[in-house]
């Protein structure tokens, strides 16, 4: 049986916004290892405990298997007292320390994915011009502050419905942690006002 180790991983790059946390969560599982992911001011910050082999695994998952919108620009990897974790954990973000600050990274247009949603009559979704998911979306433009959260968005003014929440809170959906997601039930409303002519 090997030894089980803990390593601290700072990750800077665009990491934030694109996915990345919900990502390196399910990495960790595969993985077997205990620990968290955090935004911080600067990237994200992974505390992992677990064998050497899968440590070594884990890292070069998350320089090749990274989500689509994703950059990582350095990895450094740290050796730390061993430390016990329950399981592996989503923790909530560092307060922003200020200067210095990750990449905000940039709008993209409708995934795939969503665009299916989209134009299926059966889904809840259907024809909502507001979908997006962690894949796509708005980033840059609905960005106040960092670390990117949603109560840093002016998604903050629109609390997740049931169905919404259900999505953003498992790790298999592809709206874990999405932070601009919403569905007609909960999010943004349009209108089309006709001009009198
Ligand atoms: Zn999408
Ligand atoms: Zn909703």
């Amino acid at each position: 049986m090997e030894m089980n180790h803990t390593t601290k991983i700072q990750i800077h790059g665009i990491v934030q916004g694109v996915g990345f946390r919900p990502f390196v969560y399910k990495t960790a599982i595969k993985h077997s290892l205990t620990g968290y992911v955090l935004n911080c001011g600067r990237g994200v910050e992974i505390m992992v405990t677990g064998s050497d082999s899968e440590i070594e695994r884990f890292l070069s998952d998350l320089q090749t298997k990274s989500t689509p919108l994703s950059k990582i620009y350095s990895i450094k990897t740290t050796r730390v007292p061993g430390k016990d974790f329950r399981d592996f954990m989503i923790k909530t973000s560092k307060k922003h320390s200020g200067a210095g600050s990750s990449i905000i990274p940039p709008d993209t247009g409708i995934c795939d994915d969503c665009l299916q949603e989209l134009f299926d009559p059966t889904n809840r979704r259907y024809l909502y011009p507001f979908t997006v998911c962690t894949n796509c979306g708005p980033r840059y433009t609905t960005v106040y502050d960092l670390p990117y959260d949603r109560g840093k968005t002016p998604m903050i003014d629109f609390p997740l419905c049931d169905a919404c929440n259900i999505e953003y809170r498992s790790p298999e959906d592809r709206r874990y942690h999405a932070q601009p997601t919403c569905c007609p039930a909960c999010g943004p409303k349009i209108r089309l006002i006709a001009s009198k002519n």
